[in-house]
């Protein structure tokens, strides 16, 4: 495999290769010159990719978070790479029931994508599996969670900008769910409260988020938690959902995913007010939840 290869080229020689680029750089180059910019572009490609002069290689390491499924036979796969984010790749043929491609490239594969860059696509060759998360693929509820949650990913990223904080926290709470015969919902809240935080939106749960009070109700707001004399602005939770909610954030994602708290779907419906207000209003997947809850 390509990987391989790669992964045995001696670090030194690739040490030794850039410095010997560097050195070549003209001092008194300027853009005009031929010579100066292709000096430009061997440094800008990786030197583990230099090797094939018409298509550059990658690998990455990352979870396929959509498919689409394109033509006659085949799809394209949006994968949440380590250190990358967001990566459209091209499956060729992976349609038909004799594609290597076939079962490997479903949503919610995790493992290590290697692909062919062009300049209209990036083709996939090979994937190296590392967790497919069987028990969500076989329960229809479980994988309607995971949707949602790849489809929050999917809306809030623009391709190539990397998320490593919430690919990991899709990982914590896919494998959660693989293992575990809770119902999603308290997985879901960790997943909205902790999403909503890396990407900035963290709802206030210390002080009323209309007067800065430090008493605060059980009472949320599309932006948090409000005092007595705000709750009228905000959805009644559930008792305790403050320090739930508090709980959640204070502490790391495997210890409080194992925390089931009672009256999670109710609190999951008010995290959503912070999703509508901050990603958007419609969403699809979870249209869906809601149609195959029968809880
Ligand atoms: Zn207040």
């Amino acid at each position: 495999m390509m990987s391989r290869s790669f992964d045995k080229l001696p670090k030194d020689v690739i040490s030794f290769s850039e410095e010997s680029q560097i050195s070549s750089f003209p001092s008194n180059g300027y853009i005009g010159d031929s010579s100066f910019l292709s000096t430009l572009k061997a440094i800008d490609t990786p030197p583990l990719f230099r090797y094939n002069k018409t298509m550059e290689q990658k690998k990455i390491r990352a979870i396929v978070t959509k498919e689409n499924f394109f033509g006659e036979s085949d799809k394209y796969i949006s994968v949440f790479a380590k250190d990358e984010g967001k990566i459209s790749l091209l499956c060729k043929g992976a349609k038909k029931q004799t594609s290597p491609f076939l079962a490997i490239t479903d949503p919610f594969i995790y493992g290590d994508f290697i692909y062919e860059k062009s300049k209209r696509n990036n083709y996939l060759k090979s994937v190296d599996v590392i967790e497919s998360f069987p028990k969500i693929r076989e329960d229809i509820l479980k994988l309607a969670y995971a949707n949602f949650f790849a489809e929050l990913i999917n809306r809030s990223f623009a391709e190539n900008v990397a998320g490593n904080d919430v690919m990991l926290l899709l990982l914590r709470c896919l494998k959660f769910m693989n293992s575990s015969q809770n119902h999603p919902s308290s997985t879901a809240c960790v997943f909205i409260l902790k999403f909503l935080k890396y990407m900035g939106y963290m709802p206030e749960l210390y002080h009323c988020c209309v007067c800065g009070s430090d008493s605060v109700e059980d009472v949320y707001t599309p932006y948090g938690l409000v005092c007595k004399k705000h709750s009228h602005s905000g959805v009644l939770l559930p008792e305790r959902s403050g320090d739930f909610l508090r709980y959640i954030l204070e502490n790391n994602t495997p210890a409080v995913l194992k925390t089931n708290f009672k009256e999670s779907l109710q609190l999951e419906k008010a995290l959503l007010l912070s999703l509508r207000t901050h990603i958007g209003e419609e969403m699809v997947s979870y249209k869906f939840i809601e149609k195959v809850d029968m809880r």
